[in-house]
């Protein structure tokens, strides 16, 4: 999931910059998008499922017409939560006025929120948390002097990860859980535009000079008059950014904690190179995520790289899956292996994670075809053993692979001859050295930075054999 605003003072087309700044971000989330449009309090809003060129015509940006500020989101979704209804952002009538709602993130006390609120007489349209913790500040803006209080008592009781942008009719809100679990980052354009969003990449996209990060726990507050930063909620819990973002979620253009996201995933796979050598003719990545670990792999080894799969660009969430009768081969429309990089060839593939491992046991079948010696496999994150409670799609410990298998076993599985994992001590190294204060690894470790009360673990399970069915 992601976030996207604009906040300005003069009247422009701020629908068509926020649509650019959501297809930078479209990598993390294919489900659904939307744009809300302010111009002078007004609010025009367009969201639905899919991607943001398929949602998005030039004739409907142009009904969103012009404004002075902007909010878009894309989310992902799974079997439930990906109905057209939980598209964000949401929009809010309230006691106070209005307000526009747009998140990235999973809270772990939703279900325990909801509850507490619906035994009160709330009610809810979708089952996006965003429609939650709306109500959670709406509920603190009948008393509290500003939106912006609103959100900092809201965020008292907001347990998770979160970045969270809210827009009112004057205003542009960005804030970060005490945690700082997900990326959040502003910048500015020449005309004096403020443009925030999940990545710094978006922000290159509409021609906006990265200024900063928000720090976990802060509250930006653009208005009128100028930038206002509330930290109540600042330096209360230790820094634990998501390092996911570092190994897949983010796009490698992207700077998160000042580092180059390109460069970490080279760093994992220089660390993957010394904890895992073996002798081979090319070093391959398994397009996208695994081919910056890869080149960083054959740096430290000295084993050439070489262009050894090939992504169809055009498969997005349009791919007519060919079902089990058709003769076509479902991995070979997406991945195509280059026969003269891989032919009578030791091949080594790095990919940046095996979860289930349905991918591996594809990709080696793949490569055997096209005529590879010997496949070894290399994974740049560590081995997965926990669900995520903070957003990522990562299934339950029953779907995980590692929580089964040894990378022999899984060796064996995948028909691959050797499997390699990063060491978990070096995931805490990808970053730039003393930028980010510390990560969450809970996907590999099992350390998480917050309580998951145990409504939400059931509700994930829940979820997860929702999925299945
Ligand atoms: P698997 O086939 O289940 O082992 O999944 C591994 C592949 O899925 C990797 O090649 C990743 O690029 C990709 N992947 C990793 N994490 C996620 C995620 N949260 N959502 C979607 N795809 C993912």
């Amino acid at each position: 999931m992601a976030v996207f605003g604009i906040f300005g003072v003069k009247t422009e087309n701020v629908a068509s910059s926020t649509y650019y700044g959501l297809y930078a971000l479209q990598h993390r989330g294919q489900a659904s998008c939307g744009i809300v449009v302010n111009d002078d309090g007004v609010f025009h809003a367009y969201k639905d499922s899919g991607l943001v060129n398929e949602v998005f015509t030039h004739r409907l940006l142009k009904e969103l017409g012009l404004g002075q500020m902007a909010l878009g989101n894309v989310r992902y979704g799974t079997s439930k939560s990906k109905e057209r209804v939980n598209a964000e952002p949401i929009l809010i009538n309230h006691v106070k006025g209005k307000m526009a709602i747009s998140h990235d993130g999973a809270l772990v006390n939703y279900a325990e929120l909801r509850r507490e609120f619906e035994m009160q007489g709330c009610i809810f349209h979708t089952t996006n948390e965003a429609e939650v913790i709306a109500c959670a500040i709406t509920r603190e803006r009948i008393t509290a002097p500003s939106i912006e209080e609103a959100i900092n008592r809201a965020m008292d009781k907001l347990k998770g990860g979160y970045s969270l942008m809210v827009m009112s009719p004057q205003k542009l809100i960005a804030a970060r859980d005490e945690n700082g679990l997900h990326p959040l980052c502003y910048g500015v354009r020449d005309d004096g535009e403020y443009v925030i969003s999940s990545e710094s990449c978006a922000l290159n996209t509409v021609g906006a000079k990265f200024v900063r990060e928000i720090d976990p726990g802060e509250i930006v507050v653009f208005t009128k008059e100028g930038i206002k930063s509330i930290r109540d909620h600042c330096d209360k819990k230790p820094e634990r950014l998501c390092v996911f973002e570092y190994l897949y979620t983010a796009r490698p253009d992207s700077d998160i904690d000042g580092c180059s996201v390109h460069l970490a995933r080279k760093r994992a796979g220089k660390f993957l190179a010394k904890a895992h050598p073996v002798e081979a003719d090319v070093v391959i990545g398994a397009p996208d995520s695994g081919i910056d670990a890869a080149i960083g792999y054959a740096e430290e080894s000295g084993i050439p790289y070489g262009l050894g799969l090939i992504k169809n660009k055009y498969i997005g969430r349009t791919f007519i899956d060919p079902g089990q009768n058709v003769r076509e081969d479902k991995v070979k429309i997406k991945l195509n292996p280059v026969p003269e990089t891989i032919k009578d060839k030791r091949v080594i593939l790095v990919d940046d994670s095996i979860v289930r491992g349905t991918t591996c046991v594809r990709v080696v079948k793949l490569l055997r075809d096209a005529g590879a010696k010997e496949i070894h496999i290399r994974s740049s994150a560590p081995e997965f053993l926990n669900p995520c409670y903070y957003g990522t799609d990562i299934g339950s410990k029953d779907e995980l692979i590692a929580c089964k298998y040894s990378a022999e076993e899984m060796a064996k599985i995948f028909g691959a001859d050797s499997v390699g994992f990063l060491p978990l001590e070096d995931v805490f190294k990808l970053g730039a050295p003393g930028n980010c204060k510390g990560y969450c690894a809970a996907c590999f470790n099992g350390e998480y930075p917050t309580d998951i009360p145990v409504e939400q673990k059931n509700k994930y399970e829940q979820k997860i054999s929702d999925n299945k069915n």
